[in-house]
């Protein structure tokens, strides 16, 4: 253990707790991998919490499930006052910092969430929503997704409804999430934002080449970069590098090095995807891991300045916080 372990407060770009609390789990439940406590112990300030709607869900039928999820998610938090509290703006990131709480950041995971029409996202904005993964791995009306492309050798991008959300999302302060996008999607959008994406649970294409539709290229990571976008490294273990078998604590470090190489510190961020995902690394099997995954970061060279860059400056930075 060194010392950044002990100093360092973190966030976290994307988990999938919504999920769970929504088919009856709570934030106490010690099988999932986000709880209240792990999240103390790893010093979390601030997490993601990504609602995601099962693909098959249409129109107002994912509409309704996003709502019920959403409320669910709130009213699970509201058990916690002391420990949880909501975050959607500068003000409410401050107060919960000098309370010392988690705050907990509301997500949309997947474009189909919305149903068909740009303008829904008013109304989950409106809820607190501020970062939309615009595809989870089904493509949508508004955007093709990296494993619809990859399978169907046919990649349409950002349609026209679309382009018309990330102008929205733009004037509301929603951030884009590119993780699950294809290839034409994260460079349409790229081109057509104001704000810079983010790709919120993703990892570098050039160590692991097999998850392809998922992963990132060196050039999408320059680019999001110059950007000044951000990228949350996934820790999941089949999208890690393939040096390392099984994939452990020290294959997300890899990440780090790669992309820190490539296009410097200022990118990155954490992006687990716990209880997203049904296997974690060996050694970060849980948001308590955390200050292991920095004490690795330091001893592999990374100044104390930039881990603390990466665990949580660069998201609130980003985040205009
Ligand atoms: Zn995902």
């Amino acid at each position: 253990m060194s010392k950044t372990d002990a100093s360092c407060l973190a966030a976290d770009l994307h988990c999938d707790a919504p999920m769970k609390i929504v088919k009856g789990k709570t934030l106490t439940d010690r099988t999932s991998h986000v709880t209240i406590s792990k999240l103390k112990k790893g010093r979390v300030a601030l997490q993601v919490f990504a609602c995601w709607v099962p693909p098959t869900y249409r129109r107002q039928k994912a509409i309704d499930y996003t709502l019920a999820m959403i409320a669910k998610t709130k009213s699970e938090i509201a058990k916690f006052p002391n420990d949880l509290m909501i975050v959607t703006d500068k003000a409410s990131w401050q107060e919960c910092l000098k309370e010392k709480k988690t705050g907990v950041l509301l997500g949309i995971e997947g474009g189909h969430a919305l149903g068909e029409k740009a303008e829904n996202l008013k109304m989950f904005h409106a809820l607190g929503v501020r970062i939309l993964t615009l595809t989870w791995n089904n493509s949508n009306k508004f955007a093709a997704s990296g494993m619809s492309a990859g399978k169907t050798k046919k990649d349409l991008g950002l349609t026209a409804e679309g382009l018309k959300l990330v102008k929205l999302a733009d004037s509301l302060g929603v951030m884009i999430d590119l993780s699950h996008s294809s290839e034409k999607t994260f460079w349409d959008v790229l081109k057509a934002a104001k704000r810079p994406p983010l790709a919120s649970h993703s990892c570098a294409r050039a160590l692991n080449k097999k998850f392809q539709f998922r992963n990132l290229s060196d050039d999408q990571i320059k680019a999001l970069a110059r950007a000044g976008g951000l990228i949350g490294v996934n820790f999941y273990p089949g999208f890690l590098g393939e040096k390392r078998k099984p994939a452990d604590i020290n294959s997300v470090a890899d990440q780090f090095e790669h992309m820190r190489k490539l296009a410097g510190v200022e990118c990155l961020a954490l992006g687990s995807d716990f209880d997203g995902i049904d296997q974690v690394p060996k050694g970060l099997e849980g948001p308590d891991r955390i200050p292991d995954l920095l004490g690795i970061l330091e001893e592999r060279g990374f100044a104390k300045d930039e881990i603390k860059q990466i665990a949580l400056g660069n998201f609130i930075r980003y985040m205009g916080w």
